[in-house]
């Protein structure tokens, strides 16, 4: 085959090819430095094959986007005789958002770098009973409170992931169906960029349980026991899995998997909010607990109050010992380890994670969970699966939405403005 005039590399082409080797360059630096700690210069050239010139570069660049910063002088001599300046990073300066829309809450939180939380909030809100334009409008301020709370400790935004409790096609930032919500193909991404004003750092949008199980993951991979296979289950009025195999975030071909919630494990259950009947969330969401607990009229049913505090006084009520509210409990463990229990056999997971709600009252569901799974795996000691309770709680998703962000920033430090750094001081 002949080369052709137009297919043959020009000027441009090699322009784009310096320019995104640069950029791979700055990620492997800064991850470099995430991975290992703080480093000389000299150190990093050494551990990354990169030479020292380039890498001087590449760190003054990186100082200069906020994401690294000059440490203390190196105790012990470098290998030129002298001690070297080691180069840390820079926590302060660059922060990633998560924003979450739940059937009865919106919540948004910002960390940064360094994993610290900037702000966070949650409120309530009947957001099945709300058109998607409303419950955007009233996510889009809480997300511009976050972007300026970062901005007014002289931070910058990196970006913005949206949490929804639904079918996402993250490609296009659409919501293809969120039946708790009633939403159906809502461009959320389009929707909240334009309420944002279209803002200079990216929006994406990704499913709650997924985000939530980053979340944990992340968490753990700091433990002892090295989990690289892990299952999260979202307790709120829905309920999702996210599912972590090999380290790896489990999609599925089109990313709609980790739909745990609509299992056909409970024929004889009630109309589920996608419209079928008996599916696993009719029998261990939020509303079945709060079916089984309280009557119709009682307070911890209403959706304007905080979750959180409707469940401490359904937490007062198990410790009081009433006996409606304890068996309640225990129905809902035990449907709890009949979807948990075919999950573990499929997928073998070092760990369960209960997440949401299941986290609160984790002390009443895990004992007849552990059970049914004992029973129900047929590999030996329920395949060696763990249950834990998140200590992210209702938090795990827009903790997830914000690392998530942040991510993208290890991976293309140039998504970061030069004008990050000096301002945080
Ligand atoms: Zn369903």
């Amino acid at each position: 085959m002949t080369l052709t005039e137009g297919s043959r590399p020009g000027r441009g082409v090699v322009a784009a090819d310096h320019v995104s080797l640069r950029r791979n360059n700055l990620s492997v630096v800064l991850r470099h430095v995430r991975e290992n700690g703080s480093r000389s210069r000299a150190r990093i050239a050494a551990d990354t094959g990169l030479n020292k010139a380039t890498v001087s570069s590449l760190v003054a660049e990186l100082v200069e986007r906020g994401l690294l910063r000059e440490g203390q002088a190196e105790s012990e001599r470098g290998a030129l005789g002298r001690p070297g300046q080691l180069v840390e990073l820079d926590g302060r300066s660059v922060c990633g958002v998560g924003a979450e829309i739940n059937v009865d809450y919106l919540a948004v939180t910002a960390l940064d770098l360094s994993g610290e939380t900037v702000t966070e909030r949650r409120v309530p809100l009947d957001v099945a009973h709300l058109d998607p334009g409303t419950t955007l409008d009233h996510l889009a301020e809480l997300i511009r409170e976050a972007v300026a709370a970062v901005g007014a400790r002289g931070g910058q935004t990196a970006g913005v992931t949206l949490a929804v409790p639904g079918l996402v096609q993250s490609t296009t930032g659409s919501l293809k169906l969120a039946p708790n919500l009633g939403w159906k193909e809502v461009p959320v991404v389009e929707e909240m960029r334009a309420r944002l004003g279209d803002p200079a750092y990216k929006v994406r949008v990704d499913n709650e349980a997924n985000l939530a199980a980053l979340a944990a993951y992340s968490e753990m991979k700091g433990d002892d026991g090295k989990v690289e296979d892990l299952v999260l289950l979202t307790g709120a009025v829905g309920v999702g899995g996210g599912m972590v195999t090999g380290g790896h975030l489990l999609r599925g071909g089109h990313g709609f998997s980790g739909e745990v919630g609509h299992m056909p494990v409970a024929p004889v259950g009630g109309t589920c909010g996608c419209g079928r009947t008996g599916c696993w969330e009719t029998v261990v969401g939020l509303t079945a607990l709060l079916n089984k607990a309280t009557d119709a009229d009682d307070p911890v049913r209403d959706p304007s109050l905080d979750v959180e505090q409707r469940l401490a006084e359904i937490t007062r009520r198990a410790e009081a010992g009433g006996a409606r509210t304890l068996r309640a409990l225990a129905d809902v463990g035990t449907w709890l380890g009949i979807g948990g229990a075919i999950l573990v056999n499929i997928l073998n997971p070092d760990v369960l994670v209960l997440g949401g709600y299941f986290a609160v009252l984790g002390p009443w569901l895990k004992e007849p969970l552990e059970s049914a799974i004992r029973e129900r795996v047929i590999a030996p000691d329920g395949g060696g699966c763990r249950v834990v309770q998140s200590e992210l709680g209702f938090a795990a998703a827009v903790r997830g939405g914000a690392q998530i962000s942040l991510d993208q920033v290890f991976l293309d430090p140039t998504l970061v403005g030069r004008d990050a750094a000096g301002v945080a001081q």
